[in-house]
């Protein structure tokens, strides 16, 4: 009997201590990365983006760790991949710098939904090194707080469950068969003509999840009881798009100069992706009814942008009052961006001097065939300062959202509104 108890003894302790096979995972929506190596003894995972850079910059990156003991400290080793850039530009037949893919502080989750910051990581030659400690046998791991074309349609049905006034509708469905959720916020019966017209669209570039949790605040704060927010749906049309290159970021890649055209270059006459022409459609719809008054593009700029800035188009497009509607928007913009994600209201010119296919950036394509008044810009949040957590980003949005009513309700278009 004594032998047997210490067989069950020593075999109960052996299943204690050996150790989990560490695992990584990324067959799930938005998962990215590939395993460079696993080292048991260390606890480390070596590993780069996994994106297709055909499909866009692969900066994005997002894995699970199945297997961690409790309590143990996981080491994440991101290095740059090395799959080099088919793009014609700076970085062409190059890989991506690793920078575009290293935040400060990464992603981490416990249970897949709740993302927080991990403490700073650590620059290497080449690559960056961040700690986690395991609460629980799965830790996720990724560039930013992930928000998928999963996120985007539950964020779109519980607005529209919770209010009257929100309606779901698809945008578009895209070229690999996904529906495009987006969210139109109209109340009461005041009848089209005496109704602002807004746009409000995040995602063009895959990889910029946290474009997403703004607009996400954007649309939580126009469907919410504040009274400007009230006051703004009574009188306006609302479009919100979370996600709109949902095909990029369901499979994790990056987005960003995707073959044949990058979403925010592909605003032609003839656009490659059907969302960009679904969207043009509307717009152009809201120009011909002379109530387009606002579109906001969002986007998360370079990894040393450590404050949000608005990209402002082209100023030869604009004539006034377009530039003085759009110099009133930003001065209250500035007022109300105060933080915790820092802001400048020095704002960027997104023209001729930016880029060689300026005229097909949306804002300059909304400027173009809008009206002169309309305010059309781009927001670039910043992802690499301590605030850039979901907070941050939500708190942003609904920065936003209220800049946005507080502009209109300066009746930018007639003086009898
Ligand atoms: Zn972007």
């Amino acid at each position: 009997m004594r032998i047997m108890r210490l067989l069950t003894i020593a075999l109960t302790l052996l299943i204690a201590n050996a150790r989990a096979a560490l695992t990584v995972a990324t067959d799930f929506e938005g998962g990215s990365a590939r395993v460079v190596s696993v080292d048991e003894a260390t606890q480390t995972i070596r590993f780069m983006p996994g994106g297709d850079p055909a499909r866009g910059w692969p900066c994005w990156w997002f894995l699970r760790v199945d297997g961690a003991e409790a309590g143990a400290t996981l080491t994440f080793e991101i290095v740059g991949s090395d799959r080099t850039i088919p793009q014609v530009g700076g970085y062409k037949d190059k890989p991506l710098p690793v920078g575009w893919a290293t935040p400060v502080r990464a992603a981490v989750s416990f249970d897949g939904k709740t993302w927080l910051h991990t403490d700073p990581g650590a620059k290497r030659a080449d690559g960056f090194t961040w700690r986690a400690k395991a609460d629980t046998p799965s830790v996720w791991l990724a560039w930013g707080p992930p928000f998928t074309p999963r996120d985007s349609a539950a964020l779109v049905k519980r607005l529209a469950e919770a209010h009257p006034f929100a309606k779901p509708i698809t945008l578009a469905r895209t070229r690999e068969d996904r529906d495009v959720p987006a969210l139109h916020i109209r109340a009461g019966g005041r009848p089209d003509a005496e109704r602002f017209g807004v746009w409000v669209q995040a995602r063009q570039h895959a990889w910029e999840s946290g474009g997403s949790w703004v607009c996400r605040g954007v649309a939580e704060w126009f469907t919410s009881d504040d009274e400007a927010a009230r006051w703004l749906r009574e009188r306006a049309d609302i479009f919100i798009v979370p996600v709109m290159d949902v095909d990029h970021v369901a499979t994790g890649d990056g987005g960003k100069e995707a073959l044949p055209q990058d979403h925010n270059r592909d605003w032609s006459d003839a656009p490659h992706w059907p969302e960009v022409a679904a969207a043009q459609k509307r717009i152009a719809a809201l120009v011909a009814q002379q109530r387009m008054d606002v579109f906001l593009d969002l986007h998360n700029p370079g990894p040393g942008d450590l404050a949000s800035y608005f990209y402002a188009g082209e100023d030869s497009l604009l004539a006034d009052p377009g530039r003085a509607r759009r110099d009133r928007f930003l001065a209250l913009a500035a007022e109300r961006l105060e933080g915790p994600i820092p802001h400048t209201a020095m704002s960027k010119p997104s023209g001729t001097t930016y880029h060689p296919l300026w005229r097909q950036i949306s804002n300059n394509w909304v400027t173009a065939h809008a009206l002169h008044h309309t305010v059309s810009l781009c927001l670039e949040t910043s992802w690499n300062t301590p605030g850039s957590t979901i907070d941050g980003y939500l708190t942003t949005g609904r920065q936003l959202a209220a800049t946005v009513a507080a502009y209109l309700r300066e009746n930018p278009r007639s003086p009898q509104r």
